[in-house]
């Protein structure tokens, strides 16, 4: 079965074990002790691992949340945070089934590991990575849970990207296959109103890949959606400050010179939005065929395509 539709998956079921909002009580569990740190960028994170029921060694699991941690820099060029913990539940089964980022206290992500995980499990995950970047945005209301969700969900692919994990045409093909679920449905009503799964992953994806294509575009690949985030961060915009979407927007906005995220804010918080993904694609020179796809070099946005997938 092809990586994306295991991922685009994955993630129905990672929140469907363990939701991932800052603040699910149904997953607050007890801490496992701290066993090792890892430094990544000058910031130290503290691992927490329920011992004695997992197969994996402390090592490889290390090495796991260190993976993680260095995408998160890959994207955003430096830790979010100067200090983290990490605590990894042991669960039955295989692979990795749910996690949550806290902003109360210190920054922290909760993971469930299967006991009998493998490491070609824990190379090929992406849900620490996800968790990882949730440090790097405020907390915002529940209204605009999807802000925080949609950044996780696309900004993960690109960082691990950047970190040689995963190639542009996986990164492309997860796109073109997991953005539709983003499109609103009969019913829905602007991302601020409409709290469905779809709409909160891929809705808050979709927003953000938008984004990412016109800050290249009007830019000319000089800024993208990277630059913008990474600037929310530096003005103090992390899991344990608590903000307005809006004024992320706005500081985003101001970073890359031209105003994008604000405008998009408005257009799809109270209304539903559709999108012609299918002319986007062609822009991009972006063919999907089966679960693959081709580049198209003479596209009009090709040059827009590259910058987005391999970064600066
Ligand atoms: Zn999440």
């Amino acid at each position: 079965m092809a990586a994306m539709v295991t991922r685009a998956l994955g993630l129905a079921l990672l929140l469907l074990a363990a939701g991932c909002a800052a603040e699910d009580p149904a997953v607050v569990e007890a801490t496992p002790p701290h066993v090792c740190d890892v430094k990544v960028d000058g910031a130290t994170i503290e691992i927490g691992i329920e011992r004695g029921k997992l197969d994996l060694s402390e090592a490889e699991i290390q090495r796991w949340v260190e993976s993680g941690a260095r995408a998160v820099v890959a994207y955003y060029g430096t830790f979010p945070v100067s200090a983290a913990s990490v605590s990894i539940h042991a669960v039955e089964g295989a692979g990795v089934s749910g996690g949550v980022a806290y902003g109360e206290g210190k920054p922290s992500v909760s993971v469930d590991l299967g006991a009998h995980t493998t490491r070609d499990q824990l190379d090929a995950d992406w849900v620490m990575t996800h968790e990882l970047i949730h440090l790097a945005f405020p907390s915002v209301d529940r209204s605009q849970h999807w802000v925080e969700e949609g950044i996780s969900t696309y900004v993960e692919p690109l960082a691990r990207r950047r970190l040689g994990k995963l190639t542009e045409e996986r990164v492309w093909a997860d796109l073109v296959e997991g953005l539709p679920q983003g499109e609103p449905q009969p019913g829905d009503e602007g991302l601020d109103r409409t709290t469905t799964w779809a709409s909160t992953y891929w809705g808050g994806a979709l927003f953000c890949f938008l984004a990412d294509v016109e800050i290249h575009e009007r830019t000319k690949n000089r800024f993208g959606l990277d630059d913008a985030l990474a600037a929310i961060r530096a003005q103090g915009g992390v899991i344990t400050a608590s903000w307005d979407a809006r004024r992320a927007f706005e500081a985003g906005d101001r970073a890359v010179g031209v105003a994008v995220l604000v405008p998009l804010y408005d257009k799809v918080r109270e209304t539903p939005v559709t999108t012609d993904l299918a002319a986007l694609w062609k822009r991009l020179g972006v063919e999907a065929h089966g679960d693959k796809v081709v580049f198209d070099d003479r596209a009009p946005l090709a040059a827009v395509r590259r910058s987005i997938s391999r970064g600066p």
